[in-house]
């Protein structure tokens, strides 16, 4: 069978207890995820190992690149526990969150076991409860409790969640669980590591340092300190997600299309891939169908040129994983094939700036005009001579050919590209035959037709994209 798949906007789905098996997680893949995602704020070591080495065995078997992503759960704050289970808090009353553990909570108030929330607070923030359904309205606080009156009442039941969106928190992005799960993910050898609740560059480069070159990093953009800052932390990252799940419980729903917009953008332009994710076809978790409105939001995702499109629960716990992600493929390749698709991804296409490699890619994509070309091949080591091929939307094959395996399982999350391992080569003259022989082989040409080929020389330096040569398959 050949697994060469023709679109260019990429799958990402979650694992979890409805898809452990190495059958479906084989069905999942061949049904057209590209980046599998192992979400550790659940589940056990031993369960993500397990879903890992399915993975590693179903690329063995089908002599394609999976890109692995390790989701770390970052700094999710919650309220402690009940003493006579869920309470119900009317609007209006008076509530308390202190840091008393010992003490199981009532109608009046209950533990929130996080010193630095009551450092950071002030009197008029809000604090959100279980995803937003019930909102307190801090009235007085100090360093270890919050006196506030129920604005949006309901039942509240214990370990909800807490999102504080008024508020730069003095936390960092990465809690204790958080560095445990990082090691044990260097151990597995994924491709990916995403880092929660991201508020400030500085998170990031935290990360990177712990990180080095073992994987890339997502940021995952879901605080509203992160898109004051978003230009910056875009520089910092290897990718973006749009959370829009906690994005959309700590900003008013609807300025979530817009902020995922600008995030889009801003990663396009960056040159950065970015994943739209959460609730995509979230009815799917009980039904074997999408609603029209979900249908549809997976198609703007796809129309604005995001670099992948994410499943959750759909994936992960729901019913029906595998017709999601057949879904999530047929509407991705029904848009991709939508005439105004192709003027969509024109207009909004990236300007060039004034660097040698945007050069580079301009030329890349004149050429693609003007001649019969099928694919254009970067010959890249570090990946970026991909990413900066995939900036420019070419509207041809893209080939992400590298001596590097966790390169090109990297590569299987960017826009467009298709990753293909191949031997070291010494110069560029073998390159180009490489080059002719990959796209041949992977089905993307025939003899006669063109390729273009970029590299960045001398080989093996990052970043450094100059090279650009024109190839006929012989
Ligand atoms: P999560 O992140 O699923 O790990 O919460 C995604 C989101 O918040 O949208
Ligand atoms: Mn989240």
């Amino acid at each position: 069978m050949s697994m060469t798949r023709k679109r260019n906007a990429k799958i990402v789905a979650t694992l979890g207890p409805a898809s452990s098996s190495r059958e479906l997680i084989a069905d999942l893949f061949h049904a057209g995820v590209d980046v599998f995602r192992l979400n550790f704020s659940h589940g056990t070591h031993d369960d993500h190992r397990r879903r890992l080495e399915h993975i590693r065995s179903i690329e063995r078997d089908s002599g394609r690149s999976i890109g692995v992503l390790l989701d770390l759960q970052g700094p999710k704050l919650r309220i402690g526990t009940f003493a006579a289970g869920p309470e119900m808090l009317e609007t209006g009353a008076a509530f308390r969150l202190d840091l008393d553990t010992t003490t199981p909570g009532d109608g009046r108030r209950v533990a929130l076991p996080h010193p630095e929330i009551f450092a950071a607070l002030k009197p008029g923030a809000a604090l959100l409860l279980d995803d937003g359904r019930v909102r307190l309205h801090v009235e007085a606080c100090g360093e270890d409790f919050a006196q506030t009156t129920v604005r949006v009442g309901g039942q509240l039941s214990e370990r909800k969640g807490v999102n504080v969106p008024d508020v730069v928190l003095p936390l960092s992005a990465l809690t204790d669980k958080d560095l445990a799960d990082l090691e044990f993910g260097f151990e597995l050898g994924v491709d990916w590591v995403a880092l929660s609740f991201v508020q400030r560059p500085d998170d990031l480069r935290q990360l990177r340092q712990l990180v080095g070159d073992r994987a890339a990093i997502v940021a995952k953009i879901e605080k509203p300190a992160a898109i004051d800052a978003l230009e910056a932390i875009v520089a910092e990252s290897d990718a973006v997600m749009v959370a829009r799940g906690d994005l959309g419980v700590e900003m008013p729903a609807e300025q979530v299309p817009a902020i995922q917009k600008r995030i889009v953008r801003s990663c396009r332009n960056a040159g950065r891939p970015v994943i739209v994710a959460t609730q995509m076809l979230e009815s799917m978790i009980t039904s074997p169908v999408p609603t029209r409105a979900e249908a549809s939001d997976v198609a703007t995702a796809i129309y604005d040129g995001a670099d992948a499109v994410m499943l959750s629960a759909e994936s992960a716990s729901g019913q029906h994983p595998l017709d999601a992600v057949r879904m999530m493929n047929n509407i991705i390749a029904q848009t991709e094939a939508d005439p105004y698709f192709h003027d969509a991804i024109e207009a909004s296409r990236a300007a060039p700036r004034a660097e040698i490699a945007d050069a580079i890619g301009l030329a890349m994509r004149h050429v693609t005009g003007l001649l019969d070309v099928c694919a254009c091949v970067a010959y890249t080591s570090s990946g970026s001579s991909a990413m900066r091929m995939a900036r420019e939307r070419p509207l041809t094959h893209i080939v992400g050919m590298t001596p590097r395996r966790a390169v090109a399982r990297r590569l299987a999350l960017v826009w467009g590209v298709h990753p293909v391992l191949c031997h070291d080569v010494a110069d560029f003259v073998e390159v180009s035959e490489v080059a002719c022989n990959t796209v041949r082989r992977e089905g993307f040409g025939r003899a006669g037709q063109i390729v273009v080929i970029s590299a960045g020389v001398p080989f093996g330096t990052p970043g450094n994209t100059n090279l650009l040569r024109i190839a006929q398959i012989q």
